[in-house]
């Protein structure tokens, strides 16, 4: 329902989970983070209900410099906490968070992924389980991983993909669902409403279907899925914060 997403010189773990808070009003089931600490080690924290109830499960003594978080309305398996975002690759090495709906996930299942265990029942662990094969199996770098798992699933969606071996990077890619990438002094974000990171900052690019963006604390990149660079300046949303 709602993604959030923070690279950069401020604690990433109150931003997400204040941007949480203002996507509240969209209605969600469940909700959760994954952030990355200052030794490059993932966390996640997911609870069904509340964000008052996830930010009583998220461990404070981390300080977190990146992170994408999510509020569910489920559409594949119930609410629960297994369902809840984000979802991981067998070896965590992959985290992904979902907006939409894959409706062939099924069929890429089949595919692709009948020796993996799943661990969830949505369509979302197959995306990441996906990203995870074309890296680990075909061995492609994980932008063209990224990219073919773009190009073989079918349906909504807006993505926010963390690979923990390129800690200082945050991935995204949206069909059909929307995707803001927002960009400040020593930090960029994502989110899927310029409402949930207006606190951050007010400049804002949008994210087009077909493209695929790479952020680091300093830098945002556009391309298209055949790698060609586009160069979009950002607009300010008149919100106040
Ligand atoms: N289809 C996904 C799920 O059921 C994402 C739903 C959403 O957009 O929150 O988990």
């Amino acid at each position: 329902c709602g993604i959030v997403g923070y690279i950069g010189n401020k604690d990433a773990k109150e931003i997400l989970l204040s941007g949480l808070d203002t996507l509240e009003y969209r209605g969600y089931d469940s909700a959760g983070i994954y952030i990355t600490d200052e030794n490059a080690t993932g966390h996640l924290f997911k609870e069904k209900g509340r964000i008052a109830s996830l930010r009583e499960k998220v461990d404070q003594s981390v300080t977190a410099f990146s992170g994408i978080g999510h509020t569910r309305w489920a559409t594949h398996g119930i609410p629960s906490v297994e369902n809840a975002h984000p979802h991981q690759s067998t070896s965590n090495r992959f985290t992904v968070v979902h907006n939409g709906v894959i409706e062939n996930f099924e069929e890429v299942r089949d595919a692709y992924l009948s020796d993996d265990t799943f661990y969830s029942d949505t369509d979302t662990e197959v995306i990441v389980k996906l990203i995870s094969w074309f890296a680990e199996s075909e061995g492609l770098d994980t932008i063209d991983a990224f990219k073919k798992a773009v190009v073989t699933l079918k349906g909504s969606y807006a993505l926010a993909l963390v690979d923990n071996t390129q800690p200082d990077t945050i991935f995204a890619a949206k069909n059909k669902s929307p995707l803001l990438l927002g960009t400040g002094e020593g930090f960029n974000v994502i989110s899927s409403d310029a409402m949930a990171m207006i606190r951050e900052t007010n400049q804002f690019i949008e994210l087009m279907d077909g493209e695929v963006a790479t952020l680091t604390a300093g830098t945002i990149k556009i391309e298209d899925l055949a790698g060609t660079v586009i160069e979009r300046e950002p607009y300010t949303a008149e919100i106040d914060a």
